[in-house]
């Protein structure tokens, strides 16, 4: 057995790719093969699929057993595939504990994976600003915070982020944050972009998530404005000369934007 088993919300990205996972897959199968495209191939961007995926998850991930209840619980809910995949989720916990972060921006919450895994490694003063507009997602995770004994890291708010990330500018917190993660609407990717940079220190980290959107954004239709979105902040990230990137193929892609 292997220390981590894969149920099917591992594969957001390949989730967001349009993939649908075999029935059968949570009788036993560690990982589900994909109906579309050749089974065995790596049809996706990322190739997240087959032996060599669930090895790299059995090498290298180490959950939370209250973060893995979380991803199971979601895994049950109609767009489980909106939450973070469990290896990015710990890349980010791995560099917010690298840059010893103690503020930090979550943009878009779903069910609070990532919220959890992200205060699950912060200091006891350590706090996660967690921005959503749906109450109804947040309260599937919302015990489990308190489970891991970390609800009071997390300061939930309950509104549109941009009108949260704007008072947290006027409030004068510009340039205390460490990290963000922004994977809210992503027609505001670059409106959120521009204010998490405003709000980040130097030094600090602006994760973006979704930034392939399954492959779409290899040729963004005109009339398809969240791909457009996503693709103008892609070209715009390319040439910003106040931060340095690299753009990841995890998940749907995500691009680490760290301040200069
Ligand atoms: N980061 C989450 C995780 O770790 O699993 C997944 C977030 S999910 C992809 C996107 C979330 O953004 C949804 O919960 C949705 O309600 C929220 N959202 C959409 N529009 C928003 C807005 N204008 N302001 C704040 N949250 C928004
Ligand atoms: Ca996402």
């Amino acid at each position: 057995m292997p220390l981590f088993s894969v149920p099917k919300e591992v594969a957001v990205g390949t989730a967001m790719l349009g993939v649908a996972f075999a029935t059968g897959m949570l009788a036993g199968k560690r990982y589900p093969s994909l109906v579309f495209g050749t089974p065995k191939s790596s049809k996706s961007i990322i190739g997240k699929s087959g032996p060599l995926w669930q090895y790299i998850l059995d090498h290298s991930l180490r959950e939370h057993p209250i973060l893995k209840k979380l991803r199971l619980l979601t895994a049950d809910h109609p767009w489980s595939k909106m939450m973070v995949s469990c290896d990015q989720a710990q890349l980010m916990a791995n560099l917010v504990k690298l840059i010893k972060a103690k503020k930090v921006l979550e943009i878009g919450v779903f069910t609070g994976y990532n919220t959890l895994n992200m205060a699950l490694v912060l200091p006891d003063n350590g706090r996660v600003i967690a921005c959503d507009i749906n109450e109804d997602y947040v309260k599937i995770g919302k015990p489990l915070w308190k489970e891991a004994g970390v609800e009071h890291k997390i300061d939930l708010r309950i509104k549109p982020a941009i009108q949260t990330l704007d008072e947290l500018l006027a409030s004068g917190e510009a340039e205390t944050f460490d990290f963000a993660f922004i994977d809210a609407d992503k027609e505001s990717c670059n409106e959120y972009y521009e204010k998490c940079l405003r709000l980040i220190k130097k030094g600090g980290i602006i994760a973006i998530d979704n930034v392939l959107w399954s492959g779409r954004v290899l040729k963004p239709r005109k009339d398809d404005l969240t791909t457009q979105s996503i693709h103008h902040l892609n070209e715009k990230l390319l040439r910003d000369a106040r931060v340095n990137i690299s753009m990841l193929p995890m998940g749907d892609g995500v691009t680490l934007a760290f301040k200069l």
